[in-house]
């Protein structure tokens, strides 16, 4: 009875005074133990102690998740303090404690960095991710700089069951951790701040800085991880976080730029952050993922998952591909169909024997051409949804992918980049151009639009935001032959490279769209062909002479 007064007592002088006497308090109450005269010496410290009427700190509720060690099943109580914020089924997060005689929950073994216990939460196979929130003693307030800190690792192992497939499986792959505001509990209204992928298995403190564009009460938590690859599964260790200070300003966002040769190409990212070592993990981490598209999907590897799939053509197997493959095959096979194959992603018999020809500047034979037309044909590429499997009918065919390929991993190096809390971002694979939110002041970023002026590319500049450019043609590469330009970009149902003058500039809200149509529309297109994409949202310039 009196520990239940005395909660009550607590939480009611939390609320209206100073922060250090505050969390004094708080820590008491988490303890669950305070006597008659601790409350009196705590009266007069708070009669002692006057309230600053603003930018006081906020204090959450169990910020070291202090509780019973427990993994989280569907009808287990929260921890107090915080809320549960999973998708419906969802089992929601666990406690750990130091492991016991060798005994650890999944397989965790971390001490708590703090206190008796630690989270853990998980992102799983079936695009599920675990978070909790809690209401704030006060709101957020616009126009404030907030800072806040909080101790994250990963752990190696966390031995649970698939969601997918219900098999035992290592959930053990790397998260972030992702700070929303909302109104309500769980209301994911602003991102406020996202880690890099938590890759250290020890406790490091990580601190974020933010402010807000509206009155917020309440703070979520998330474990997070996007990808298009159902294999993945992931934890995310939390323990001690701050209290929330308002800090004097936000620092300011500074530009960077950093670039790499992948796929071929040089590749450019600029954005914008507040350190130098923010900026550049998040620009290394984008890249490796460009670099991971590049491992499945290159033609010109051949141990890529590409080139082990046109290794299987003929043979009648079907092949379980990754989710980054299935979605460049299937958006390419929709290209295919609206374009009747002007569009073509078997044409890599096509693609092979023209890189000979530019290499050894020698026009392919006849034959050589006739051979390589009956590997060709984008309705013998077989695609089965429910297992996201393929197969190649027609033997010798060779897939490539270098018409979208590039497009889709600027989108994924953009998705990665925002997942690592930087929104203001340009990434620039080669010429195909995803610019995400403008840089500070700015409407847009500046890039160079390419049209074509008398037979040659010429850039406009243009400010874009939140768009993808793409531009293709028959005007870049080419081979010239007996008085001809035949272009790196083929005409499937002649097996011969362009030698029309065209180039299409194309504008959309992925990369991977802007690519594939750029490509697709030099070979064939009509003004039937330009309104239908353009009720989708894809624009081209398309110009020819
Ligand atoms: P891009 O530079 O995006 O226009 O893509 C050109 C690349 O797409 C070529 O280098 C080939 O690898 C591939 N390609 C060429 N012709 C076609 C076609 N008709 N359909 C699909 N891909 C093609
Ligand atoms: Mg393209």
């Amino acid at each position: 009875m009196e520990t239940v007064q005395t909660a009550l007592f607590a939480t009611v002088d939390v609320q209206q005074n100073d922060s250090l006497t505050n969390d004094f308090l708080r820590r008491l109450l988490i303890n669950g133990s305070m006597k008659t005269n601790t409350i009196l010496i705590i009266s007069l410290l708070l009669f002692a102690c006057p309230a600053p009427s603003q930018d006081k700190p906020i204090y959450l509720l169990n910020p070291s998740f202090e509780g019973m060690p427990a993994a989280g099943t569907l009808n287990s109580p929260m921890l107090f303090g915080w809320q549960n914020c999973g998708q419906e089924g969802e089992t929601p997060p666990d406690v750990h404690a130091k492991p016991k005689n060798g005994n650890s929950l999944f397989g965790v073994t971390q001490e708590p960095f703090h206190g008796n216990t630690f989270l853990g939460m998980v992102v799983r196979d079936n695009n599920t991710w675990e978070s909790i929130s809690q209401k704030l003693e006060h709101p957020l307030q616009p126009g404030k700089c907030y800072e806040l800190s909080i101790y994250l690792c990963r752990s190696k192992q966390y031995q649970s069951l698939s969601r997918l497939t219900n098999n035992p499986m290592n959930l053990a792959t790397p998260a972030t951790l992702r700070l929303w505001a909302g109104r309500q509990p769980c209301a994911r209204e602003e991102i406020l701040a996202s880690s890099p992928l938590i890759t250290n298995t020890h406790w490091v403190k990580y601190r974020f800085e933010f402010e807000v564009h509206d009155v917020y009460s309440c703070l979520t938590f998330e474990a997070f991880y996007e990808t298009p690859d159902d294999l993945y599964n992931g934890n995310l260790l939390l323990d001690n976080i701050s209290p929330l200070m308002v800090i004097e300003s936000c620092a300011p966002l500074r530009r960077f730029e950093f670039s790499d040769t992948l796929m071929g190409t040089e590749w450019r990212i600029l954005l914008f952050a507040k350190k130098d070592s923010l900026a550049r993990a998040a620009a290394g981490t984008a890249f490796w993922r460009v670099k991971t598209i590049e491992q499945s999907m290159s033609d010109y590897l051949e141990d890529s998952e590409v080139s082990r799939l046109s290794a299987t053509a003929g043979s009648k197997k079907w092949v379980k591909v990754s989710g980054d493959l299935w979605q460049v095959l299937s958006y390419g096979q929709a290209v295919a169909q609206k374009t009747k194959g002007a569009f073509d992603l078997s044409a890599g018999a096509f693609t092979k024997l023209w890189r000979k020809a530019f290499r050894q500047k020698e026009f392919p034979s006849k034959e050589e051409i006739e051979a390589a037309r009956r590997t060709v044909d984008y309705r013998k590429i077989r695609l089965r949804q429910k297992d996201r499997s393929v197969r190649l009918d027609l033997p010798g065919t060779r897939l490539d992918l270098g018409a979208l390929a590039k497009g889709y991993a600027a989108d994924e190096a953009m998705k990665s980049l925002w997942q690592q809390g930087i929104q203001v971002a340009l990434v620039d694979g080669g010429g195909d151009i995803l610019a995400g939110s403008p840089p500070p002041g700015e409407t847009g970023w500046l890039i160079g639009f390419t049209i074509l002026e008398k037979g040659e590319p010429v850039a406009q500049p243009v400010r874009i935001a939140s768009r993808a450019v793409a531009t293709s043609g028959a005007t870049y590469r080419y081979l010239q032959w007996e008085g001809k330009r035949y272009s790196h970009i083929i005409d499937p149902r002649t097996g011969l490279g362009l030698t029309n003058r065209c180039l299409a500039t194309v504008t959309a809200s992925s990369c991977m769209e802007a690519d594939a149509w750029a490509t697709a529309v030099s070979v064939s297109f009509n003004e039937e062909l330009k309104d239908w994409l353009l009720a989708r949202k894809i624009a081209v310039s398309f110009f020819e002479e």
